[in-house]
């Protein structure tokens, strides 16, 4: 069994009540769910954290079925219990150079060319253009799936081969703008993401006057011409564009160091 297929089989029940323990919880179950033909579709029950109770069935429908059913219309269960299911896991890659006038659902359709088959969830697809005026897109997938693609290394759009890639995200901080850290261990003066004036960005009252702080920093340290007039948040940001690729690069590096399966992860 797959990863996304245990994820579509599991049922988390937790208690609305802060007090009630998860054995409580299990009992509470025990005794309104409780008969033998039940007891079959369950494989098995676990006692999980913040009184949660994980219920691993044998099957996608019988999860539905004890999700909506048994818990969402049982008139005692329903106002005690709060059912859910664990949230299967994406991954975001990236699609070099497609061309022009590429739509949203030429990627679906050429990635579910591709994995021979349409992906377990729908793709997210952001199709953008770097600086260099080639267009590329972000794809986020299971990432079962995705995994499956990065392998493949290729989807055909129109003519076209497109290289996959993992797409590694880059942090940046709310604070100050820096690529690199998260606000909470900021120790930057505080900077606007739109105008790089010493405000919060939600303050700002520049109309589209914007100046990205991390480009002008970029340029007088590195004596780079970036473009500089554009939102620090900006997807075609050249200094996000430049740390990004020197992520990418690093990850191609390690790859060839470590063959053949080494991944690097660089989420948020
Ligand atoms: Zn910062
Ligand atoms: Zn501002
Ligand atoms: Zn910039």
């Amino acid at each position: 069994m797959d990863k996304t297929t245990s994820e579509k089989t599991t049922v988390i029940v937790a208690a609305l009540d802060q007090k009630t323990t998860a054995k409580e919880v299990q009992e509470k179950l025990a005794r309104n769910l409780g008969n033998t033909s039940e007891a079959g579709k369950i494989k098995k029950i676990i006692t999980g954290k913040q009184q949660q109770v994980i219920i691993k069935v044998t099957g996608i429908e019988e999860a539905k079925q004890l999700k909506e059913k048994k818990i969402n219309e049982n008139e005692k269960l329903k106002n005690e219990l709060k059912v859910t299911q664990p949230r299967s896991k994406t991954h975001e890659v990236i699609v070099y150079g497609i061309p022009d006038g590429t739509q949203q659902e030429d990627i679906t359709k050429s990635i579910t060319t591709a994995l021979n088959k349409s992906p377990e969830t729908q793709t997210i697809a952001k199709i953008f253009e770097d600086n260099n005026k080639r267009t590329h897109a972000i794809v986020k997938l299971p990432t079962i799936d995705a995994k499956k693609l990065i392998t493949i290394g290729r989807i055909l759009i129109g003519f076209l081969s497109c290289t996959v890639k993992p797409y590694h995200t880059i942090i940046r901080c709310f604070k100050c703008q820096e690529i690199g850290h998260k606000t909470y261990t900021c120790t930057n003066e505080e900077r606007c993401g739109k105008c790089c004036g010493k405000h919060d960005t939600r303050k700002c009252e520049a109309d589209k006057n914007y100046t990205c702080i991390n480009c002008v920093n970029y340029n007088k340290k590195n004596g780079n011409g970036f473009e500089t007039t554009h939102c620090a948040y900006d997807r075609k940001c050249p200094t996000q564009l430049k740390t990004m690729n020197d992520l990418r690069d690093a990850f191609r590096r390690s790859r060839q160091q470590h063959q053949p399966t080494q991944t690097a992860n660089n989420e948020q």
